[in-house]
């Protein structure tokens, strides 16, 4: 048997290593294996939502609901008008907590937004699911309630209202939808643009797509007819602003979509006003996209920094996205969360056999997520969401097949059209049907997705920063004095500061520890102290080795006696992204 000291503590840290991986295996694997669903928890009995709703609900709609639940569920739900946009909409946020337990302010935030792009119309779906879910089960769910009681939640379900009314208004299934205003030709005089398709043993699913025209315009697969060439048509009208390329993280002038110059858009400018200004207690973004998981069915999250290696960042905030990222996976039946530089490491100019441009190329400049992480210090993440359809044969993708099955069977004519033969100019005998405009999620696809991202959206909630004062002692001393010493904890899994990035650009604020007293004077301190930095689980873990707990503090501060009676001491503690406690006590003299 070995007696060094540091190699038995090698050996039991090995053996604890060895035990834990048995547990995984035998607790978690086995499941993983058999799983092609993910592990999604199921709403509480009696929630409902409509995931068959299409067209989707204007902004009217959404903002008209908000309004009516804030009515409905005073104590939990409340709007915020943060401003207009251009053409004058509200911007509407709706705020969750529970009041009674404090305001939203005084609680570590989650923000989530949507529809960001115009055409990426999803996020209103999965936003407005989470708001209905979060408030339909407060109350009912142990671990919901705790959350709104200790957390705020800030949802902006339409962040351009503007375009994302014109992409909506625009959808066939829309009253005044007039083809004639559409890119693309109607040649079989169905009244729909679709698209043509012409066999090509090459490609995965045997075609190759076009736009229904008399031209040869360049399609993807169907399914994205509504998502990105409606975008670009929003680009075409706002020339050169795209809403996720204006924000000052690394903004170039020229990048597409840039703007003249960063926030030109005032919608970024509300929301940036918003997360730096009126609400510090934000420490996560998630605004959603839905520019993925339209082929094979696979969602991935886009996390900081879009265009530097995972090195660039401080390992402790790499370590939030790892770790998170994991448990996104387990969830979501294997999605993951991704930054750009790894996945499209192609030069721009590079074009495949048919012409495609290969890649964004290294540059993807003035991205909201390096805005939240490089400039405020906080934690975000770009999720690509979007998927309609059924998993038929359940194997947890859902691919083009199944998507046409479900178009053609439980969706009717409505949004699909049957492939004809078809004689086209130039490109010879083709095929014309297809999508007249697929809703970008709908169906048990929607749900999967609206329900993984509620589940991991909650763990996320429950990651932030929590300062608890634990205990507050005041001892007599040796000359007549009365010692208080408040003992503060950070319960959370994430440190007080969230990023060690907000250390480096000094959006790190103080925790600040307030006496107020009663029945005596406050003598040799300054009633507010700054107890400096309090390290969340994830972070000291490696302390505990050296013996120290770095996620506790205290503070103290020197009383004398004044007058008769009992002595009262309140200590409150407060900081912007772990909340803020107090606790009383009363003492004879
Ligand atoms: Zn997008």
């Amino acid at each position: 048997m070995n007696t060094n000291p540091q190699a038995r503590f090698r050996a039991k840290i090995w053996v604890f290593s060895v035990c834990l991986l048995l547990l995984f295996s035998l607790l978690i694997a086995p499941q993983a294996l058999q799983s092609d669903i993910g592990h999604r928890s199921q709403p509480v009995k009696g929630f409902t939502y409509d995931f068959d709703r299409w067209p989707y609900p204007i902004h009217a709609e959404v903002n008209a609901r908000l309004q009516e639940l804030a009515k409905q569920y005073p104590n939990i739900a409340r709007t915020i008008l943060i401003g207009k946009t251009r053409e004058g909409r509200d911007m509407m946020v709706m705020e969750i907590t529970n009041k009674e337990t404090g305001s939203g302010t005084s609680k570590p935030a989650v923000w989530l937004d949507a529809n960001i792009h115009a055409g990426e119309i999803t996020g209103r779906l999965y936003m407005t699911y989470l708001i209905e879910r979060l408030i339909f089960e407060y109350g009912k769910n142990p671990d919901v309630t705790r959350l709104v009681d200790t957390r705020a939640f800030y949802v902006l379900p339409v962040f351009d209202a503007d375009g994302g009314e014109r992409i909506l208004t625009r959808h066939p299934a829309w009253p005044g939808y007039n083809p004639k205003e559409q890119p693309g030709k109607d040649l079989d005089g169905d009244g729909y643009i679709t698209q043509i398709r012409v066999k090509d043993a090459s490609r995965e699913g045997g075609y190759r797509y076009y736009l229904e025209s008399d031209e040869v315009i360049r399609g993807r697969a169907q399914t994205d007819f509504m998502n990105r060439r409606s975008r670009n048509e929003l680009t075409g009208e706002r020339e050169g602003e795209d809403f996720n390329r204006n924000w000052s993280a690394e903004w170039l002038p020229e990048e597409p979509g840039a703007g003249p110059y960063p926030f030109s858009l005032p919608e970024l400018r509300h929301v940036a006003d918003f997360l730096t200004t009126t609400h510090k207690n934000v420490f996560f973004v998630y605004s959603i996209h839905s520019g993925g998981g339209q082929h094979e069915g696979r969602s991935y999250f886009v996390r900081p920094l879009m265009d530097h290696p995972y090195e660039k960042m401080q390992h402790e905030d790499n370590d939030f996205y790892v770790r998170a990222g994991a448990i996104w996976s387990y969830l979501s039946a294997g999605n993951v969360i991704e930054n750009n530089y790894y996945s499209f490491l192609f030069n721009t100019s590079e074009e495949d056999e048919e012409g495609n441009q290969k890649g964004y190329g290294p540059t993807m400049a003035g991205f909201m997520s390096d805005f939240i992480y490089s400039h405020v210090g906080l934690h975000c993440i770009l999720p690509e969401i979007s998927g309609s359809g059924i998993d038929y044969d359940k194997d947890g993708y859902y691919t083009i097949p199944e998507l046409e099955r479900w178009a053609r069977e439980e969706m009717g004519d409505k949004i699909y059209s049957p492939w004809k033969p078809y004689d086209h100019p130039i490109l010879g005998k083709v095929e014309i049907g297809g999508s007249r405009g697929i809703p970008p999620a709908l169906g048990d696809r929607a749900k999967f997705d609206c329900e993984a991202q509620y589940d991991w959206i909650l763990y996320v909630a429950n990651l932030s920063p929590l300062l608890r004062i634990k205990n507050v002692t005041a001892d007599p001393t040796s000359d007549g004095k009365i010692k208080v010493v408040a003992t503060i904890r950070n319960d959370g899994c994430l440190s007080r500061y969230v990023t060690r990035n907000a250390i480096k650009i000094r959006r790190d604020y103080p925790v600040l520890a307030k006496i107020n007293v009663t029945g005596a004077k406050l003598v040799d301190s300054e009633p507010i102290k700054n107890i400096g930095h309090l390290l969340g689980t994830w972070s000291y873990i490696r302390y505990w080795i050296e013996g120290q707990d770095r996620s506790t503090k205290t503070a103290e501060w020197t009383l004398e006696p004044a007058g008769s009676g009992s002595i009262e001491v309140t200590v409150e503690v407060q900081s912007h992204k772990g909340g803020t406690d107090k606790k009383t006590i009363t003492f004879k003299k």
